[in-house]
C-alpha cells in the first residue's frame, strides 16, 4: 500500500519535471533537484493529490507554497554560469519546500520565516525528509541573516516594494540575489554583485505574497 503511494508520487513527480522542461527550464542540475524533493510532503493532506500540479497551493496562515515552475526558474537564475549556488539564504521559507530544493544544490542553506507556526512545520518537514543541511530561523528576513552572511546566493519568496538594503550588503562578491519586486504588479529581479558593484536585470512578471516586516 505504502509502496503504491510512493510509486504514484514518483510517476507524477517525473511528469512535473517533464512539464518544467517544456516550459523552458534547461539546467539538468535544477531539474534533478526538483525531481528529488517530494512536494506532497509539504502540502496539506487534502491537497496531496494536487501536489505535482504546476500551481501554487495554500499552506495555511494565508500563505502559499510556490509554483514549481517559479521555484525552478528562480533557482536556475541563481545558478546560471556558476558551478553551484554556494552558501544560500532563503527569505520566506513557508513550510520549507523551496528550502529543500535548494538543499539539493548546496551544502549550506539558511532559511528564515516570519510566521512561527510555519517555521515549525518547515522544521518538521526537514526532519521527515532527513534534510539536515537546512538551518531554519524565526526572523524578519528584510534584515537578512547578518550573523551567517555573506551569501553566494539569496532568494526571496515574497514581494517587497523595493530591494531590502540588508540583502544587498550580505551578498558576497560574485553572488546573486533573485527576488520579486512590486505590489499589484510585480517582476522578478536578478542582482549580481561584482567587485565593481551591483547590476540589476528585470525579468518575468510574477505574483507573490507580500514581504512584511516584523515577526508573528
Ligand atoms: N518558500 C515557500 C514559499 C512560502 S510563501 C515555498 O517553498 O513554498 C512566502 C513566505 O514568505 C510566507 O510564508 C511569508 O510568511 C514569508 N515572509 C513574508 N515576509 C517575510 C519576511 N520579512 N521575513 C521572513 N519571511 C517572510
Amino acid at each position: 500500500m505504502l509502496q503504491g503511494i510512493g510509486m504514484t508520487s514518483q510517476r507524477t513527480r517525473t511528469r512535473m519535471v517533464e512539464r518544467l522542461r517544456e516550459k523552458g527550464i534547461r539546467s539538468e542540475a535544477v531539474l534533478a533537484a526538483m525531481a528529488a524533493v517530494p512536494r506532497h510532503v509539504f502540502v496539506e493532506e487534502a491537497l496531496a493529490s494536487r501536489a505535482y500540479e504546476d500551481t501554487a497551493l495554500p499552506l495555511g496562515m494565508g500563505q502559499t507554497i510556490s509554483q514549481p515552475y517559479i521555484v525552478a526558474r528562480m533557482i536556475e537564475l541563481l545558478l546560471n554560469g556558476r558551478p553551484g549556488i554556494g552558501k544560500t539564504l532563503e527569505i520566506g521559507a513557508g513550510c520549507g519546500y523551496q528550502a529543500a530544493v535548494l538543499a539539493q544544490l548546496s551544502k549550506e542553506v539558511f532559511a528564515v520565516e516570519r510566521i512561527g507556526p510555519l517555521l515549525e512545520k518547515a522544521k518538521a518537514n526537514m526532519r521527515t525528509l532527513q534534510q539536515f543541511n537546512v538551518r531554519l530561523k524565526h526572523a524578519d528576513g528584510m534584515l537578512g541573516l547578518p550573523e551567517a552572511g555573506p551569501f553566494d546566493s539569496i532568494i526571496v519568496a515574497a514581494a517587497g516594494l523595493n530591494i531590502p538594503p540588508a540583502l544587498l550588503s550580505q551578498l558576497a562578491p560574485g553572488g546573486r540575489l533573485v527576488l520579486p519586486v512590486g505590489a499589484s504588479e510585480q517582476y522578478l529581479s536578478l542582482i549580481e554583485r561584482s567587485p565593481q558593484g551591483y547590476t540589476e536585470t528585470r525579468l518575468d512578471a510574477v505574483r507573490f505574497v507580500p514581504l512584511l516586516s516584523g515577526i508573528q
